[in-house]
C-alpha cells in the first residue's frame, strides 16, 4: 500500500520489533509481521496483530511485568 505518512513510498511486507509501554510495563514483541514503508521507514500493522499485542500487554501490565521481552505469537 502507499504509506499514508510520507505518501511517497510503497511498504513492504516484512518483520519488525515493537515496544509498548503501559502503567510502567516495557513490553518489546519480536518478529511482529508488519508493513514498512521502504521511503521513511514507518512500520504499520493490521488489526489483528495490533489487537493481539495491546491484549498481550495489558495483561503484562496486569501481571506487574517491569519489562518483558518475548516474541510474538498469533493469539
Ligand atoms: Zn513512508
Amino acid at each position: 500500500m502507499k504509506c499514508p505518512i510520507c505518501k511517497h513510498g510503497d511498504t513492504q511486507a516484512g518483520i519488525a520489533s515493537i515496544t509498548l509501554e503501559r502503567d510502567g510495563s516495557t513490553m518489546v514483541f519480536k518478529r511482529v509481521p508488519a508493513e514498512i514503508c521502504e521511503n521513511c521507514g514507518e512500520i504499520y500493522h493490521d488489526e489483528k496483530v495490533t489487537h493481539s499485542l495491546l491484549v498481550q500487554a495489558d495483561q503484562a501490565a496486569k501481571g506487574g511485568v517491569e519489562i518483558d521481552v518475548r516474541r510474538y505469537a498469533v493469539a
